[in-house]
């Protein structure tokens, strides 16, 4: 589970997290929607800790991070950040594969190197991942030789070979061709139905309103509305709910 709490970032004199809150529940998947700038990436970056919030403080799972007890000039304890980090796996728009490694073993190099599990080990259960992703024939390639669906699934893969307790989604299909979006969404669809707990910042209307619980529009570093996901895409109460949703029919 995913408990963001009044969580506050800036940058500069910007503003960019207006104490924004966020529940998501084990096996629940939110979506986040909302124009450009609206904060939604750094919202994102702040769960996994890419980014230093400010003050608020966020849960994953069992581990607790207060920045406001903390304070802002403290280093962040040591073991809630690397059990955070370890548990939430994060998925980009542009694909960010290693080029000199292969497919196989940009989803091992993660266990291999980082978590130390053998190499056979990490192999073996990278290809099972890619085989779950549909590209386990691809095993060998260069990721060069895939198209962008297939990368951006090889991405996915390189993520869960991590064992991530949340999956973070940063328009994940954002870079792709409109033919080989499918190809990806079935995929986050497949994890969220095996009970993944899912945060997806998407412009995918139809897949945050059918695959997500929740979904939250944000603008300008606020939380606007928020709801089930049907009610807030189909029926939005706000106005710029409406105005922003307005471009997507
Ligand atoms: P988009 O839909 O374009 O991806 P977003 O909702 O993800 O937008 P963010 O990328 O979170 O928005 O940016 C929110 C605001 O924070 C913007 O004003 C942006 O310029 C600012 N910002 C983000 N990252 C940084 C940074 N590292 N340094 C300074 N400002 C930043
Ligand atoms: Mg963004």
């Amino acid at each position: 589970m995913i408990a963001v709490s009044a969580l506050r970032k800036s940058f500069g004199q910007n503003v960019v997290l207006h104490d924004v809150s966020l529940d998501v529940p084990q096996g629940g998947v939110t979506a986040l929607i909302g124009p450009s700038g609206s904060g939604k990436s750094t919202l994102l970056r702040c769960i996994n800790l890419l980014e230093r919030p400010d003050g608020g403080s966020l849960r994953v799972d069992r581990t607790v991070l207060d920045f406001d007890r903390v304070g802002r000039k403290s280093a962040l304890p040591a073991r809630a950040l690397a059990e955070i980090r370890a548990e939430a796996g994060m998925v980009f728009q542009s694909f960010n594969l290693f080029p000199h490694m292969s497919v196989i073993e940009n989803v091992a190099s993660g266990p291999i190197y980082v978590r130390r599990i053998p190499r056979a080990t990490a192999m073996e259960r990278a290809r099972a991942l890619l085989d779950r992703v549909g590209l386990a024939h691809r095993a060998d390639a260069s990721p060069a030789m895939l198209s962008g669906g297939q990368k951006q699934r090889v991405a996915i893969a390189r993520a869960l070979a991590m064992d991530p307790r949340i999956m973070l989604f940063d328009e994940a299909t954002s870079a792709l061709d409109p033919a080989l979006v499918g190809e990806v969404l079935s995929i986050m669809r497949t994890l969220a139905d095996d009970g993944m707990t899912m945060i997806v910042v998407t412009h995918e209307m139809a897949f945050a309103r059918d695959v997500a619980d929740e979904v939250v529009f944000m603008a300008d570093g606020y939380v606007v509305e928020r709801g089930a996901a049907r009610q807030v895409i189909e029926a939005p109460n706000e106005a710029r709910t409406k105005e922003f949703l307005r471009h997507f029919h």
